[in-house]
């Protein structure tokens, strides 16, 4: 249920209203916006009246809402949320487009430092690369773990750009203490201890969808990480399954729209796991900036045909920095969704 106060509402008013609610047994989740304030009553509200609780003066409106996602739904907090990523202003949500680029894995000092200022100059605002790689093969390459990071580290720090990798499991959390944004990959999307746990940090949290998940679902992840007190999610549409082999996967443009009709987190495009076709990939790109996208996460590599992991779907720097230029040229014209 959500209650939608007047504006300026008297102070003892809004006292007396939450009191009483409180005394309903229900979490009241407070969103005080410029103009008008909104409480979300969190927990089972069969049992309230909305008459008596439009008896209120200062309360303008009240809805019972359907959807069981709370802190990531957009009725409560009808503002785009900006997740603000590490200390030098870099933001994901509320207008910008953040572009994440580097290689599927981290191989090499040389390559990810090599990568990383060569997206940089193109204009990428944070750096990606896997240390703990989910692969479907025990038999592949698992990633350099612990040294990938220190690498990725090391490429944070001559380079300036922020830090996004992916967290497969709680054993591995104290690692990450200078990561910038911790990826939850499709494969966990759902593990849910793993979830709440990241819940209690609160560094930024990059959630893909999973491979054969509903928008629901990726959504009652998010809540599941904001549920535990971190509201700084990013939501990821990598492709899913579906009937067509000729793509790694198949990218569901609808996602943009409707998780931004949704809920209020940025969503971001991930073009290369979706194509699984480096060549897809300035296309796909194209096509989530257009359609409201808050940013991509893309691979690239500086010798995809050596890569250790992806190569196939990797675009090299030169391709990257055509795409950045064809990027800036549609930005003016795209979609903006709102509430
Ligand atoms: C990745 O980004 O490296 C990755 C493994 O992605 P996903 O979880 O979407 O497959
Ligand atoms: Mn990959």
């Amino acid at each position: 249920m959500i209650i939608i106060l007047k504006e300026n509402a008297d102070a003892a008013q809004f006292d007396a209203l939450k009191d009483w609610l409180t005394k309903q047994n229900v979490t009241l989740h407070i969103s005080e916006g410029i103009q008008q304030t909104i409480i979300g009553l969190i927990g089972d509200t069969s049992h309230i009246d909305l008459d008596i609780i439009k008896q209120f003066d200062i309360v303008d409106d009240v809805k019972r809402i359907q959807e069981p996602f709370k802190n990531a739904n957009r009725k409560f907090h009808p503002l785009d949320t900006v997740v603000q990523v590490g200390s030098g202003g870099v933001k994901v949500g509320g207008g910008g487009f953040a572009v994440i680029a580097g290689p599927c894995s981290v191989e090499s000092e040389e390559q990810i430092i090599g990568i990383a200022e060569a997206v940089k100059k193109s204009g990428a605002n944070m750096l990606r690369g896997g240390a703990f790689k989910p692969r479907t093969s025990p038999y592949s390459f698992q990633g350099l773990r612990a040294e990938g990071l220190k690498l990725l580290l090391k490429a944070k720090k001559a380079t300036g750009l922020p830090i996004v990798t992916e967290l497969m499991d709680l054993s591995q959390l104290d690692l990450f203490a200078d990561v910038d944004v911790i990826q939850i990959g499709a494969r966990n999307m759902q593990n849910f201890e793993l979830l709440k746990q990241i819940g209690k940090c609160d560094k930024p949290i990059l959630l893909k969808r999973g491979l054969a998940n509903t928008y629901q679902e990726l959504l009652m992840s998010a809540e599941y990480i904001m549920a535990s007190g971190n509201q700084n999610v990013i939501l990821c549409e990598r492709g899913i399954r579906t009937f067509e082999t000729y793509t790694r996967n198949t990218l569901d443009i609808s996602a943009i729209p409707a998780l931004k009709t949704l809920s209020h987190l940025p969503v971001i495009i991930d073009p290369s796991h979706a194509a699984g076709i480096a060549r897809f990939v300035a296309p796909l790109s194209l096509a989530a900036a257009a359609a409201g996208a808050d940013g991509i996460i893309v691979e690239v590599h500086n010798n995809p045909s050596c890569a250790l992991c992806d190569g196939a779907q990797s675009i090299t720097p030169p391709v990257f920095d055509d795409l950045m230029e064809k990027i800036r040229h549609i930005l003016p014209f795209r979609c903006q969704i709102k509430a």
